[in-house]
């Protein structure tokens, strides 16, 4: 990284504005050449203006490299267009990224700790491309599968295969969404190019056997809607959603957000969880191509819940702010 990065703070909402400058904290002791442009988006601002992304936030965003991102409250407006997927789109961030991987002591729903896998989703068509028809009896949406599409998303996949295990799941269900053998063909023939090792699943079947096979999987690849389940699903096997970190990746942006939502619920109590926000952050510096901060960052969150410094959904009874001035404490001694 020779130039420096500019890095767009989005802390949005509820616990997005106390997770986010928690995983600030981390980063800034690296002391990077990093430019931070803090930008307010979401409930906060539609409150106040009435609109929760503008146009001139959309400038800011594009001329920032990438967006370090906490989460959006959506306001109670009908006409409410999502502030995620507009960024997402005028970002063309077509990879959404969801590493699956246990914390040291931390055991999830089946009780293992054995597996390590990357989900990753196509993210701007399928289901969710909004082609809808309602009618008085009957709506539909239209499922969009392109070669484009199809093609770009298996290649970040391989990408992320040959720096794993070059081991890649297909995930798909072209036996009765025949739209499928468009992704599923395109996904073999750039692993086929790439020589990066594959199989495919049926997604049903996949469903099952992330939840009793986990170990079995490195880098599985799917379609907008199978990716959004089976990627929550599988954070389901790491623990609390306080831990879950994610990437939206394009070919120009990059933009990392925690799973989890703006948690109403806990907002202003000062004890959600920073470290799916943390991870998120070091995903960023993976991204720009700072491995060995972050692997400090993710050895610092281990020692941190090893050493019992945890919030609430981790059984802890430490703040937010003290578990991220706990991880920021661990990265300083590793330097
Ligand atoms: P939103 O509409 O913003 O998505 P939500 O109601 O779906 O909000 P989430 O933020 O998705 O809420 O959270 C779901 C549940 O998980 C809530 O009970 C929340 O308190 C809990 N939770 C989410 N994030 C964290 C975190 N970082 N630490 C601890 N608990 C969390
Ligand atoms: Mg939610």
């Amino acid at each position: 990284m020779s130039e420096k990065m500019r890095v767009a703070i989005v802390e949005g909402d509820g616990i997005g504005r106390e997770v986010i400058p928690a995983a600030v904290e981390v980063l800034d002791v690296f002391g990077l050449p990093i430019e931070k442009v803090p930008l307010e988006l979401g409930y906060g601002k539609w409150e106040k203006c009435g609109i929760a992304i503008d146009d001139n936030d959309l400038d800011v965003l594009k001329s920032c490299d990438c967006v370090l991102f906490g989460a959006i409250t959506t306001p109670p407006d009908p006409n409410y267009k999502s502030v995620l997927l507009t960024i997402r789109k005028e970002l063309d961030m077509y990879a959404n990224i969801r590493p699956i991987k246990p914390l040291p002591g931390v055991t999830g729903v089946i009780g293992r700790s054995d597996f390590d896998f990357v989900i990753v989703r196509e993210n701007t068509e399928g289901m969710y491309s909004s082609i809808e028809e309602f009618h008085e009896d009957v709506s539909y949406t239209k499922r969009v599968v392109s070669r484009k599409g199809s093609e770009r998303i298996a290649r970040t996949a391989c990408k992320i295969a040959k720096e794993r295990h070059n081991d890649l799941t297909i995930v798909h269900k072209s036996n009765v969404l025949k739209s499928d053998n468009m992704f599923l063909n395109t996904c073999r023939e750039v692993a086929e190019s790439e020589n990066v090792g594959h199989r495919d699943m049926l997604v049903d079947a996949m469903a099952y056997s992330l939840m009793t096979y986990p170990e079995r999987y490195d880098v599985v690849v799917t379609t907008n809607l199978f990716g959004d389940i089976l990627s929550d699903m599988s954070a389901a096997l790491v623990g609390s959603l306080g831990l879950a970190p994610s990437a939206n990746i394009g070919d120009k942006y990059a933009f990392f957000e925690p799973v989890h939502g703006s948690g109403p619920d806990i907002a202003g109590k000062g004890i959600a969880n920073p470290i799916a926000a943390i991870l998120s952050m070091k995903m960023m510096l993976e991204w720009m191509g700072r491995q060995k901060e972050a692997d400090i960052v993710e050895e610092a969150v281990g020692r941190c819940i090893t050493e019992n410094i945890t919030t609430p959904d981790l059984g802890g009874a430490a703040s937010t702010i003290e578990v991220g001035r706990a991880i920021a404490n661990h990265v300083r001694e590793m330097l």
